[in-house]
């Protein structure tokens, strides 16, 4: 996110982006979705069901479940060959048009990614852990908006529902790409079919909650990603970065490598934590990991102050003039 979302007009407001009804192989119909995400207090959903031959390449229409509170987005995760691991590429279009053209023979999942983006769409490379994409497979989606940091559905699935380390490849080549989490609910656990739904979710930052409004503010980066707790205000004084949030016990803003600063306690919460963000990287910051009820609950922060330095400390000495400066900024330790 871009810590513009704090200070942009409008306000917040929550949605999941990526989720499966059964035009695919989700189990609900998406009316049915519609009418849980919004019993749960979600002011709007996109249903992205699987875009493959078999299911006729579905843009679910739910465009009838629009009401003055509660919208959607019209979406797809699209499928193409291949990932460096060979597998066929999962990518999330959220904002697609419902005439976008089946998959073409011989298009690569990169090539279907750029003709998304070209119909408006905001494009995610989704669940890289849960299908172990490498920073190589990132860079081929160049024009790709967000990473997937939580995927609901991996992690109850397959225990493999984050994108951090990715994430983490991706903001050190320079690029600047957003943290977005998910459910990819497909409500098909027997007994507990709402298991995998209602983890992982967006804030969006917006004037309205309209598709169009919400689309826009995607992709800005005007929006924060959330397992639980929520992120009331954050902004810079001076150098400083100050963040307001729901009680949280640890704060931790990370950096480039293995760098982070941490604020531990108990409920921590207004002017919890003052951090330089040079005392992370020096060049350029990631964004901060809010943990509130246990672990894993994670929220993206704002993108890197700076374009980050092309410099690498890994397993580098730093610059003699950056090691006292090191010394003295608290660094993380080595891990
Ligand atoms: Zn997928
Ligand atoms: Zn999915």
């Amino acid at each position: 996110m871009s810590i513009d979302a704090f200070a942009a007009p409008g306000r917040f407001f929550k949605g999941n982006v990526h989720t499966h009804s059964s035009r695919s192989d989700g189990t609900l119909p998406p009316e049915e979705m519609c009418r849980r995400y919004k019993a749960r207090g979600y002011d709007f959903l996109a249903i992205t069901d699987h875009f493959l031959p078999h299911y006729d390449f579905p843009i679910t229409d739910t465009r009838a479940a629009n009401e003055a509170d509660f919208v959607t987005i019209l979406g797809a995760e699209l499928h193409a060959p291949a990932t460096s691991a060979g597998e066929l590429w999962h990518i999330l279009a959220v904002g697609l048009p419902l005439d976008f053209a089946p998959t073409g023979a011989g298009e690569t999942g990169p090539e279907l990614a750029d003709r998304a983006i070209a119909a408006g769409a905001f494009v995610t490379i989704a669940h890289p852990d849960w299908y172990g994409l490498t920073l190589a497979d990132a860079e081929a989606l160049a024009a790709a908006h967000a990473i997937e940091v939580y995927n609901h559905t991996s992690e109850v699935h397959a225990a493999r529902g984050g994108g951090q380390v990715l994430l983490d490849g991706v903001l050190g080549t320079g690029r600047r790409i957003w943290a977005l989490a998910t459910d990819d609910a497909h409500f098909n656990i027997e007994g507990d079919v709402d298991r995998d739904a209602f983890g992982g979710w967006i804030m969006v930052r917006a004037e309205a909650n309209h598709p169009a409004n919400l689309l826009q503010a995607m992709k800005a980066g005007l929006f924060y990603s959330s397992q639980g707790p929520a992120i009331e205000d954050m902004h810079r004084e001076g150098n400083e970065l100050v963040v307001r949030c729901s009680p949280a016990s640890e704060i931790i803003l990370l950096g480039r490598g293995s760098r982070a600063v941490l604020a531990a306690g108990d409920g921590l919460r207004e002017r919890a934590c003052h951090w330089r963000p040079s005392s992370v990287t020096g060049a350029g910051w990631s964004f901060p990991t809010l943990r509130a009820d246990g672990p894993g609950r994670i929220l993206s922060g704002p993108e890197p102050a700076r374009r980050p330095s092309l410099r690498r400390f890994d397993g580098l000495s730093p610059p003699p003039h950056r090691k006292e400066a090191l010394r003295n900024e608290g660094r993380a330790g080595e891990r």
